[in-house]
């Protein structure tokens, strides 16, 4: 059996991206993948400018505490302002450009002022309140890296430096298939035998969230012919397939001889829990995954091992995170595969949901995260263990 992160680098190893380029407005940009570096063209701000509303002079001319300077101009946010005449100085206001000649502002709260002059009641730093020029993005600098998800700050970013269109990657095509004769819709009548297909649902959301293209081909039947027919259909519509269900090994399980039918499969027991069979290949040379049917092994196969693969294949170079390490509030035995356990913060500390099965997936929604047992090691409570928040794997 391979470990999950044999299995993670087995699959990023044969990963390409497989997304073109295309330029899209900056308002439709949150959420996709730059494709390019953005170099700043400018520097920001474009020149210095005042921290606060109060006055500006140069430092040196600052003529003591008792006798007052003459105002000789007013500066808003905006306006351009002439040079500072000698020996006076600027009413100014946040954002303001800083005057030629000028080197200090003073803020208003030490002053005591009129219309036509200005005392100082506190002397300011040489240099206070003012925003050099270039002190956010000096131009030249790379200031977005390609392969990033631009997030609201990278949108402000680009805007801030003057960027109208965006190079970003298309958006992964990911065709989702369910398998299982036993599977029915949300709105359809339950007959005996039947459950609701909670998969589908799932897998939108994660790979919506992710912010991938879904292809839903919704239900396979278990036969080799259904599900090769649906196989086929999806791996001509997306860049990537992915199906729930019938891998493992029972004579239902259809998907590993139709995929070797269809392209090439490994099919692999996964040292993980939950989660253990996954299959992987190609349909014709599309790259196809196969999860598992339950729920919870569905979705901490695709947040676990999918992932990495599906982000390789966009374009994403943010592909990798760092769990988290907090103390657990429980005791537990290690057991031959790397558990994935259903966890939830509190207090500072991990609970696990009392049931682990991979059929139980309130565990996951009761939850926040997963909590990383290795095999064969025990977890007493108050040991720290790392810990996947969902937050930072969607
Ligand atoms: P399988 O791998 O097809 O044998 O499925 C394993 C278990 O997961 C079985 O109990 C299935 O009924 C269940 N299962 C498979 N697919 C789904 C699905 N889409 N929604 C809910 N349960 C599923
Ligand atoms: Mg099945």
């Amino acid at each position: 059996m391979r470990s999950a992160r044999e299995a993670i680098d087995e699959l990023r190893a044969s990963a390409q991206r497989c997304v073109g380029v295309k330029r899209v407005p900056l308002v439709k940009a949150g959420g996709r993948v730059l494709a390019k570096p953005i170099v700043s063209e400018l520097d920001v701000p474009p020149a210095d400018n005042s921290a606060m509303d109060g006055y500006a002079l140069r430092f040196d001319e600052w003529p003591g505490k008792t006798a007052p300077m003459p105002v000789s101009q007013r500066i808003t946010a905006g306006s351009a302002p002439a040079p500072l005449e000698p020996g006076t100085a600027a009413r100014i206001f946040t954002g303001a450009e800083i005057p030629d000649g000028a080197d200090t502002v003073v803020i208003q709260e030490h002053t005591q002022a009129s219309e036509e002059a200005v005392l100082l009641t506190r002397l300011p730093d040489r240099c206070a309140n003012i925003r050099p020029q270039g002190q956010d993005i000096a131009r030249g600098r790379e200031v977005v890296h390609p392969g990033c998800r631009l997030r609201p700050q990278e949108l402000g970013l680009l805007a801030s430096i003057g960027i109208e269109r965006v190079p970003v990657f298309e958006r992964l095509r990911v065709a989702i298939v369910s398998t299982g004769d036993e599977l029915r819709e949300p709105g359809e009548q339950l007959a005996p035998g039947q459950i609701y297909n909670s998969n589908r649902y799932l897998l939108r959301g994660l790979l919506e969230s992710w912010g991938f293209k879904v292809v839903d081909l919704g239900i396979a039947k278990d036969t080799p012919d259904a599900i090769a027919a649906v196989f086929e259909a999806a791996a001509e519509r997306a860049h990537v397939v992915l199906s729930t269900g019938g891998v493992s090994v029972g004579e239902e399980d259809h998907v590993r001889a139709v995929i070797e039918r269809l392209g090439a499969l490994a099919l692999w027991k996964i040292a993980m829990k939950p989660g253990k069979p996954l299959a992987f290949g190609r349909i014709g040379e599309t790259p196809f995954i196969g999860l598992p049917g339950n729920p919870s092994s569905a979705l901490v196969t695709a947040l676990v091992v999918a992932r990495p693969f599906l982000f390789d294949c966009q374009g994403r170079s943010d592909v990798s995170w760092r769990p988290l390490e907090i103390p657990a509030a429980f005791s537990k035995r290690g057991g031959p595969r790397e558990e994935f356990l259903r966890v939830r913060r509190a207090d500072g500390r991990l609970e696990r949901y009392p049931n682990q099965s991979s059929g139980v997936l309130l565990s996951a929604s009761w939850g926040d995260g997963l909590a990383v047992q290795a095999p064969g090691r025990d977890i007493e409570a108050g040991d720290v263990v790392p810990f996947l928040a969902y937050a930072d794997l969607l």
